[in-house]
This record gives C-alpha cells, sequence and structure tokens, in this order.
C-alpha cells in the first residue's frame, strides 16, 4: 500500500478545568461534522472527571471515535518515571501495571476497544511497552525522543509503535497571532511529510491536546510544576483563552483537518485502522538459515534488525533463530533449511561486555542451547551467558552464534575452532542518551533524572525493527 496515513490523536488530560470540556466537545464535533475519526487518548481521571461533571453529551461523541489512554493521573505526584525510576525491571513493570491498570479498565467499561498508550509529557518508562502486551493494548502512540527508527512505525518489545517520527509529526502553532500564517506554515509542512513518504506510503502523525483550545496555559503546569503536589481541594482552573481566540484557534484545527482530508495521497485514519494497515509482528514463517548467516555477515561490528523474505527480524528475533539452528544441528547432526524465530524481549539489566573471543563450535552449540532455555523460561535474553570457562556478554552471543552457524553450513564438526570480533548493538544509537534535555518535563521537580530507565530502555533496543505495511 502506497497511500499516506494521517492520525490525528489527541491527549485528553485537563481533568480541572471544566471549561476544557467544551473544547473537547468543539473539537469531536469538526470530526463528527465531517464523517471523520480521531483517536483521543483519554486519562482515567478526565473520564472520571467527565462523568462528575455530567458531560454525557461528551462521551456519547467519544463513543463514535476511537479512544486511546493516556495514564490514570498523568501529572499527579508521583509521575511514571518517578514511581518507576530505580525499581529495575519486574518491579517496575509491576508498579506500572498496579498504578495505570485501574483507569484503564475504566476506559474499556465505558468505550470497549482501547486502541493505544501514550506517555505523559516526558514521563518515560521502558517497562511500559511490555505491561502493553499484558493488558492487550496493541500500540503505543506518541511523539518524543526515547527511542525511534528512522521516523516510521516500528516494533519495540513487540508492540507496534508510533513514536519520535520527528518531520512526519505535523502541527499547526494554533497559539501563534497569525492564524493563516501557523496554517500555511503546516501546510507547506504538511505537503513535504506526504511528498517524503511518496511511492512507498507511511505514516503522518499530528497531534493536539484539547486544553490548547481553551486555556492559555497547561493545567498540569499551574498545578504540579517542579514537584508540587498540591491536594485536590486546592487544584486550580488554567487561566481561559478569550472566546474569539479560543474558537480562531480551532479554526485553525479545522483547516488542518481539512486539508489532510483533501490532500489527494493522504487517508485520515485513526489509530485503529493505522495498525490494520502494517503487518503483524511476524516474520511470516520461519527464516531460512542461510537468510540469517548472510544477514549476520552483511553486519560487520554492528549489530540491527534484518530484512529478510517472510519479513523484518528484530535482533533479539534473529539471535533466537541463529542459536535455534545451532541447536537443531547439534540434535540431529544436520542444519534445518529454515527455523522458527521467537520474540523475546531485550536482557533485563545491564551485564558482561562484549569481547569477542574464540571457541569451539560445540562449545558455541552448548551455549546456544543454554540461552535457549533461559529465554523459554524467562521471555527475555540473559544478560550474560556461559561458555566454558567465559562469560558471554549478548553481543558476544550473537556474535559467537553467528560465526558457529557459519561454520557448520561450511562443514565444520563440534571441534572445529571459532573465533569473533566484538560487535555493538547499534541500534543503541536509537535509543535517547540521557542529558539535561531528558527530564525537563514541567512536573518533573528541579534537578530530576532517571537514567536507569534510559539504561533499561538500551537493553531492549534488541527488540526493534521497522513496522512493514501491509
Ligand atoms: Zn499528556
Amino acid at each position: 500500500m502506497s497511500r499516506v496515513s494521517v492520525c490525528f490523536w489527541f491527549d485528553v488530560e485537563d481533568y480541572i478545568t471544566p471549561e476544557s470540556d467544551d473544547a473537547l466537545k468543539s473539537l469531536l464535533d469538526i470530526f463528527i461534522q465531517r464523517g471523520a475519526t480521531g483517536t483521543w487518548k483519554i486519562v482515567g481521571e478526565k473520564y472520571r472527571a467527565l462523568r462528575r461533571r455530567e458531560r454525557g453529551d461528551v462521551l456519547d461523541l467519544l463513543q463514535r471515535q476511537d479512544i486511546g489512554y493516556h495514564t490514570d493521573n498523568h501529572s499527579r505526584h508521583p509521575v511514571i518515571s518517578e514511581y518507576v525510576a530505580g525499581l529495575g525491571w519486574k518491579a517496575g513493570a509491576e508498579e506500572f501495571d498496579r498504578r495505570e491498570r485501574p483507569g484503564l479498565e475504566e476506559l474499556r467499561r465505558e468505550f470497549g476497544h482501547i486502541s493505544c498508550y501514550g506517555q505523559p509529557g516526558g514521563a518515560w518508562s521502558p517497562q511500559a511497552f511490555d505491561v502493553l502486551t499484558r493488558w492487550g493494548v496493541p500500540m503505543y502512540l506518541d511523539e518524543g525522543h526515547h527511542v525511534g527508527l528512522e521516523q516510521q512505525p516500528f516494533w519495540f518489545q513487540n508492540t507496534f509503535t508510533a513514536f519520535n517520527l520527528q518531520q512526519n509529526c505535523v502541527r499547526a502553532d494554533v497559539s501563534l497571532a497569525d492564524k493563516a500564517s501557523a496554517l500555511e506554515a503546516a501546510r507547506a509542512d504538511l505537503y513535504a511529510a506526504v511528498e517524503g513518504l511518496e511511492g512507498k506510503g507511511g505514516f503522518v502523525s499530528i497531534y493536539y491536546h484539547p486544553c490548547e483550545f481553551s486555556t492559555s496555559k497547561f493545567w498540569d503546569g499551574v498545578n504540579f510544576a517542579r514537584g508540587k503536589n498540591p491536594p485536590p481541594s486546592e487544584w486550580r482552573s488554567s487561566p481561559l483563552l478569550a472566546p474569539e481566540e479560543a474558537r480562531a484557534r480551532l479554526d485553525v484545527f479545522a483547516g488542518l483537518l481539512d486539508m489532510a482530508l483533501e490532500h489527494p495521497g493522504v487517508d485520515v485514519v485513526d489509530a485503529t485502522e493505522l495498525l490494520g494497515r502494517y503487518k503483524g509482528i511476524g516474520p511470516q514463517g520461519p527464516v531460512a538459515v542461510r537468510e540469517l548467516i548472510e544477514a549476520a555477515g552483511r553486519m560487520g561490528g554492528g549489530i540491527t534488525y534484518a530484512r529478510s523474505a517472510v519479513g523484518a527480524v528484530s535482533p533479539a528475533e534473529m539471535l533466537t533463530g541463529v542459536l535455534g539452528g545451532l541447536e537443531r544441528w547439534a540434535d540431529a547432526g544436520s542444519l534445518p533449511e529454515a527455523v522458527e524465530v521467537s520474540a523475546p524481549l531485550g536482557p533485563i539489566e545491564t551485564g558482561a561486555q562484549p569481547r569477542g573471543g574464540s571457541m569451539s563450535v560445540g562449545e558455541a552449540a552448548g551455549a546456544a542451547r543454554s540461552a535457549l532455555a533461559y529465554l523459554r523460561a524467562e521471555g527475555h535474553m540473559p544478560a550474560a551467558v556461559k561458555a566454558g570457562s567465559a562469560s558471554l556478554a549478548p553481543e558476544d552471543l550473537f556474535a559467537a552464534s553467528a560465526a558457529a552457524l557459519k561454520a557448520v553450513q561450511g562443514g565444520a564438526g563440534s571441534e572445529a575452532s571459532i573465533s569473533f570480533a566484538p560487535m555493538r548493538l547499534a541500534l543503541e544509537d536509537n535509543i535517547a542518551k540521557d542529558g539535561p534535555g531528558m527530564w525537563g518535563w514541567v512536573p518533573f521537580p528541579e534537578g530530576f533524572s532517571a537514567r536507569d530507565l534510559l539504561e533499561l530502555t538500551r537493553l531492549q533496543a534488541w527488540t526493534l525493527k521497522p513496522a512493514e505495511l501491509q
């Protein structure tokens, strides 16, 4: 499919300022008048506020749209990164599940299918992706810099992820005084993004917050800035826009939506429809051993995803194929034509560092067998694997097993010696480095940092691969 999908999505979150409900209704009206659907990522507390404020009119309109989830309390402290920091992988995932699942369940009771999840502001947690799988929420939809792949949708931790779209994320700055110029600038950006995807197809992301159409300041900056956490009795509404300014902003938005609807190369889709335009995680069947060996050979020193005849494979998937090939060879005495791959998570803690080395094919096959046993039991890659007296880093395991598989393909026996140079996981470059910009979101306390969350994210670069259009 070579058409370009444009998804409009909204973070529906201001549960404090009642007038933001009217802005939400106005935006919904714009979609419904045009027979279009967007994706509305709703905060649990916002849903409860709509019910308390008896906004059945808004809930009815939302029923006709695509609904996502945007955490239970968003910016109220502790925000996600605050409560997950320092917990490590498993406890962090449990805490995310415990705190965020109730809001999801409320939305499911009201709306049924929940198409996606996205983080509040900079409140990143890599564990969220794994929990989405447990929840049956099929997509991570947001915009940020923590992870990305080629400015198009990708698979990360086996979750379809639309994130870090960069120039394929388009917005009209509705707050500018010169509304006509704001819309014209967005037209140029939208057309440039669509042109860049012409022929191959792809995705353009457009997002807003309904509160941008009702208040001059974000509700969470007013109430929860820099770690402040007042009780609900002290929450304050945000300053309201003048009615004519609110109207003008809605007009700019409607102009942008019309522009996308009228563009001949574009389909305006919601998140559920977007997901349907991509193949499942795949690969669609066993991967040829020959392809695995060739792909590893092309990588040089940098481990990355590979494309096979049955679809893209992440480094983690590729590793399971290579290990599985060696295991089959050790069991049966001959290599299979093709192997099934599985999709484990990357390691969940930092382990050994890659060093390269040498060993016998038989030792590599033994390491493959113990790594596979671990993968099958735990669902994630080991941080280190024993091979004889050595402790192999995941990168060494990848390099050694690929070298052994190639040697076996060439007729080597288990006594044959292989050597392998240290490799690095090149896809780690797709994970943001820690720095002052990473934790600058307004609700974070001054000086807040959660470096461990970026380290855990880096380990999951093993699971990265592009999403492929149908
Ligand atoms: Zn938000």
